[in-house]
């Protein structure tokens, strides 16, 4: 089968909302009144990325998955993707998997793939994502505030564990194991948070290389400085479930983690639970901050698109960022986030 061959039957679907996609030397796209374009490109590498045994449908989920998260993070509506890739080989049922894992995902956003790249080399996928938001308002990462809340969504630290459990570094029990193994390889991009945040956010990040390192983006940008509590960072139920030390069911919205001085999960080292919460990589979900007096609305907001947001900290003046035990004592923190160069 010839490259061309390839592209059309794995790469080639319909894109009604595109003026030409994919076929010419380049797409034609029409953007909505009203709107600029947002774009974005994230590559995942093997090796780097992923396992070279990587389940293809999985990895079709993610290369596109990634991408939309930083759709995501800026408040835009996804519309379009371009998908470069580099096969070592030809292998269709490879590539079946593959383009079926992509294209359910993008269905599901109405996102359609106008063109790419296809050449042989070490297995390599890109994506360029482009997104439409009214310019004003985009989520930056330069407007924090300080007085602002500081918010995540959805849990953190279940993606890096169960990187650490593929690299044998500890041993998850089953239920926690199929957990943190669909957060690392099936990550769900929060598109649509980032869409109900543009009246209500001063700015957004996806957390992609861990809390710590990506709020320093914002705080960076922002230049201020903040104050996480990390009793309040949100935990999955599956992790707290299986507590050494089993605490009360969780109440309310606002659901404290217990106290991680003694035993820990899973009887993993208290630190090492520290590192997955603050700096573990490929969560994709969204940190971004908001005026204290949209905490309701906020809070509606994830009851609506059925997605925990919960307040961790707040925006202080000054710069960094210190992370405070439940009485208030700042944790000494060794680790930040992933840095493919340190
Ligand atoms: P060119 O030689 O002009 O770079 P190509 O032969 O690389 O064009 O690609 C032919 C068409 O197929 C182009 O429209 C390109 O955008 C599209 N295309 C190539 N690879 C992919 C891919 N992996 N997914 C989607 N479209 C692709
Ligand atoms: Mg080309």
């Amino acid at each position: 089968m010839s490259e061309f061959d390839l592209i059309r039957r794995h790469f080639t679907r319909a894109t009604p909302n595109t003026l030409l996609g994919v076929g010419d030397d380049a797409a034609l796209l029409q953007v909505s009144e009203g709107n600029v374009l947002a774009v974005s490109s994230d590559m995942l590498v093997c090796g780097t990325h992923f396992f070279a045994d990587a389940d293809p449908y999985l990895l079709g989920h993610k290369t596109l998955a990634v991408n939309l998260s930083d759709m995501a993070a800026m408040g835009a509506n996804p519309r379009w993707a371009t998908l470069a890739l580099s096969l070592p080989t030809q292998d269709e049922v490879w590539l079946e998997a593959f383009s079926a894992g992509f294209f359910s995902l993008a269905q599901q956003h109405g996102v359609e793939l106008i063109g790419g790249d296809t050449t042989r080399g070490p297995l390599n996928l890109c994506v360029t994502i482009l997104g439409e938001v009214p310019q004003k308002l985009a989520l930056r990462r330069d407007g924090a505030q300080v007085g602002d809340e500081v918010w995540v969504s959805g849990t953190l630290g279940d993606a890096a564990l169960g990187l650490a459990h593929l690299q044998g570094k500890i041993d998850l029990p089953e239920d926690t194991r199929i957990h943190c193994l669909s957060a690392l390889h099936q990550p769900a991009p929060r598109v649509a948070l980032g869409l109900a945040l543009r009246d209500v956010a001063t700015s957004a990040i996806d957390i992609s290389d861990g809390l710590l390192s990506d709020l320093g983006h914002i705080l960076e940008r922002s230049q201020v400085g903040a104050e996480i509590d990390f009793s309040m960072l949100p935990v999955a139920e599956v992790l707290r479930k299986n507590l050494t030390h089993p605490t009360p069911p969780l109440s309310g919205r606002e659901h404290p983690t217990p106290p991680l001085t003694r035993g820990g999960w899973e009887g993993l080292e208290v630190s090492f639970i520290q590192h997955c919460l603050l700096s573990g990589g490929d969560d994709y979900e969204l940190c971004f901050t908001a005026p204290a007096i949209h905490h309701a609305e906020i809070l509606g907001i994830g009851e609506q698109l059925n997605l925990p947001l919960t307040r961790i900290g707040k925006i202080i003046a000054g710069q960094g960022c210190v992370v405070q035990d439940a009485t208030g004592n700042p944790l000494n923190i060794e680790s930040t986030g992933y840095d493919h160069f340190r």
